[in-house]
């Protein structure tokens, strides 16, 4: 699960880090008012953000700067009315329906850091760079030794003089060693209490030597988190931050309906039981040449409904050009598959061609239920074990996709 940065520097500010005050708004009126409220205490620059679920929105135009009412009027009209299309989105980009409004904080250096999983040393690790800021995957490909990583002891934890070292490292000077080695650490203590999987902070910044802080100050300006979906139920507290917004509506429904969905970016929807046997699935549709839209297991006891349901979540994939169905029936009884692809087929149609292999339990019946509505379902093949049907269903949109172009 992701959260907005908004609600990541709350939780921030609740573990002790430095953050700049800010509101979240959802309307250009208010987003306006606000601007106008901190620009007439007396700060000169007011900095409008756009909330979704993914970065890269400085350089996508949904990070703005303004010193007047008429350009926070104009930044927060642009951003709630275009999508954002970042490195982070993909071409279709994302609906803007949040602001955050914030007085600019002055900047003298920017940083990066982040604790995330690394899956080959198994266990987590301190990412830092001194090199912070929009430019961040660019220097990561350019120069990759300006990237420090730090892995972190699974049973002692991020150590003091483990944070220390990495602050000089970055080059921090005076105070602001003891700052930002502190914020490491609160970030770390973070990241475990939360179950997270990813906590960044991109920039880290040092804001310019002021007389009330003749070394600067060590402040996040914005943080992104991931939380460990597997570990949500003890943490009603980040449940309570989740955006429905911002979730794919077909993953929600499935989820509603016990089915285990993820979208994907292929033409050929699959509905599979069991994971391992959807792995394969995918696997040996890529290995015939296909691409799968989903990941899609319907588990052993889903119900007939369930399984309906989950046809039409495939089928209201636009990019769905063929389904292939692959059931394994130990616990789910294939029939019950049968009964759901007649209804499907009744209530939403199979426009696209359909592969269906079916095994195990009960199956001689769920084959005469297909044979008699075999009429019904024009579209419908049936096969005979996982290659053939990975290679019918490849071929039946290869040839879709030919007579598409042909035309
Ligand atoms: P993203 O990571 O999605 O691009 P950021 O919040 O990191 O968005 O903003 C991009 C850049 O905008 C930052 O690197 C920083 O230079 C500038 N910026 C962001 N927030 C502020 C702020 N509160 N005050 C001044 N500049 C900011
Ligand atoms: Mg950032």
């Amino acid at each position: 699960m992701k959260i907005h940065e908004y609600q990541a520097r709350e939780l921030l500010a609740g573990a002790g880090i430095p953050v700049p005050a800010g509101a979240m708004v959802e309307t250009v009126e208010l987003a306006v008012a606000e601007a106008k409220r901190i620009l007439d205490s007396g700060t000169p620059e007011v900095v409008i953000k756009g909330q979704v679920h993914a970065g890269g929105r400085g350089k996508a135009g949904f990070v703005k700067l303004v010193k007047s009412v008429d350009d926070a009027r104009a930044a927060a009209s642009f951003m709630l009315s275009n999508r954002m299309i970042s490195v982070q989105t993909g071409p279709e980009g994302l609906d803007v329906r949040k602001l955050l409004v914030a007085a600019a904080t002055d900047i003298a250096k920017e940083f990066y850091i982040a604790i995330t999983v690394d899956r080959m040393r198994k266990c987590n690790v301190l990412i830092a760079s001194a090199e912070g800021g929009v430019e961040i995957e660019a220097v990561a490909e350019r120069n990759p030794d300006a990237i420090l990583k730090l892995p972190i002891h699974p049973i002692l934890g991020l150590q003091s003089y483990e944070a220390r070292d990495m602050a000089f490292r970055l080059g921090f000077k005076g105070k602001q060693v003891g700052q930002a080695a502190d914020l490491m650490m609160r970030l770390f203590a973070l990241f475990c209490a939360k179950d997270a999987s990813m906590a960044e902070i991109n920039p880290l910044v040092v804001t310019p030597p002021t007389a009330a802080h003749p070394d600067g100050r060590v402040i996040a300006l914005d943080a992104k988190f991931q939380f460990d979906d597997n570990a949500l139920f003890r943490h009603k507290e980040l449940q309570l931050l989740a955006d429905p917004a911002e979730e794919n509506a077909a993953e929600l429904r499935a989820q509603e309906f016990g089915l285990s969905y993820i979208a994907l970016d292929g033409t050929i929807g699959c509905l599979v039981n069991g994971a391992g046997l959807a792995m394969s699935t995918m696997d040996i549709v890529k290995l015939h040449g296909g691409e799968p839209a989903n990941f899609l297991d319907v588990g052993g006891s889903a119900s007939e409904e369930a399984v309906t349901e989950a046809f039409r979540i495939i089928l209201s994939d636009k990019r769905v050009e063929g389904i292939l169905v692959n059931i394994f029936g130990g616990i789910m009884q294939c029939d019950r598959i049968a009964r759901a692809i007649v209804t499907s087929a009744k209530n939403v149609g199979f426009s696209v061609p359909l592969v269906v292999r079916l095994e195990g339990t009960n199956v001689v019946e769920a084959r005469r239920i297909l044979h008699d509505a075999r009429a019904d379902i024009p579209t419908m093949q049936v096969a005979t074990d996982l290659t053939d049907a990975a290679q019918k269903i490849c071929a039946a949109v290869q040839s879709r996709a030919a007579v598409s172009t042909a035309r």
